[in-house]
């Protein structure tokens, strides 16, 4: 399962020129999820990651290699959230591990293809106090508003990233998770939306390959990516009958 490879092995070259503080997971130490939306005023904000013309990135791989993403553990380039002290541009981008998706065994291959599919979804129930997201998955934007009192209590990427590690390996699928956040100012976030909308695309073309869509590559709207990606159309290839022309 090569399909996101060209896009993670981009992905870590984004963090700027100093090295990352990395953190293990250890799901103890995850900030205090409060399982539902909970709205940060903006008179209660400390800071926004992504706030106003701020770069706000957000895209998710997934691979079966352990080489890629051999365990589960919280990467940081840049300031910490205790250490910024106004609005910052930001980064999340998650690379998940999953079993064999090729594997001959047909139920297996469908549940790692589900786990593909609902990989996107798990930002939709992550809620850390005083840390509230806002997605579009349209343009790949994640902004993030950070309550003072979050700031007060000692938030931390480590544990925000505990919490968010924790959502993802409820899913049996998922073996390994490796979380990156980026709030370096000499980061290459322009690079970080190019890489966004290259794993979109992917993902989208991965779920209308299950959903049975058209053969024809002639035809096809998702051409480009499967042009762009290796192993996409091997992908479609082996599950349908296609007509390549
Ligand atoms: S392999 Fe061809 S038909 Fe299948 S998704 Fe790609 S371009 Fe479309």
């Amino acid at each position: 399962m090569d399909l996101y490879h060209s896009v993670i092995g981009r992905a870590e070259e984004l963090g700027g020129s100093s090295a990352p503080r990395r953190y293990p997971y250890d799901p103890s130490r995850a900030w205090e999820d409060t399982g539902a939306f909970e709205l940060v005023m903006l008179r209660d904000a400390a800071f926004e990651l992504g706030g106003g013309s701020k770069a706000a990135v957000n895209f998710t791989c997934v691979t079966t290699s352990p080489a890629l993403v051999e365990k589960d553990e919280i990467l940081l380039y840049g300031p910490d959230l205790g250490e910024l002290k106004s609005d910052s541009d930001y980064v999340r981008i998650t690379l998940l591990r999953v079993g064999d998706i090729e594997s001959d065994d047909e139920d297996d291959t469908e549940q790692a293809f589900r786990a593909i599919q609902n990989m996107d979804f798990v930002k939709y129930r992550v809620f850390p106090k005083g840390f509230m997201i806002r997605t579009s998955s349209e343009s790949n934007r994640e902004q993030v508003r950070i309550s003072k009192d979050a700031v007060r209590s000692g938030i931390s990427f480590e544990r925000i990233g505990d919490d968010f590690i924790r959502q993802y390996k409820q899913d049996p699928n998922v073996l390994a998770v490796k979380l990156i956040f980026i709030t370096a100012p000499d980061a290459d976030y322009a690079g970080a939306k190019k890489c966004a909308r290259t794993a979109h695309d992917i993902t989208m073309s991965l779920t209308k390959i299950l959903e049975g869509m058209p053969t024809d590559c002639g035809s096809c709207s998702l051409k480009p990516i499967c042009d762009e990606v290796e192993g996409m159309k091997e992908l479609h290839f082996g599950k349908e009958k296609h007509t390549t022309e």
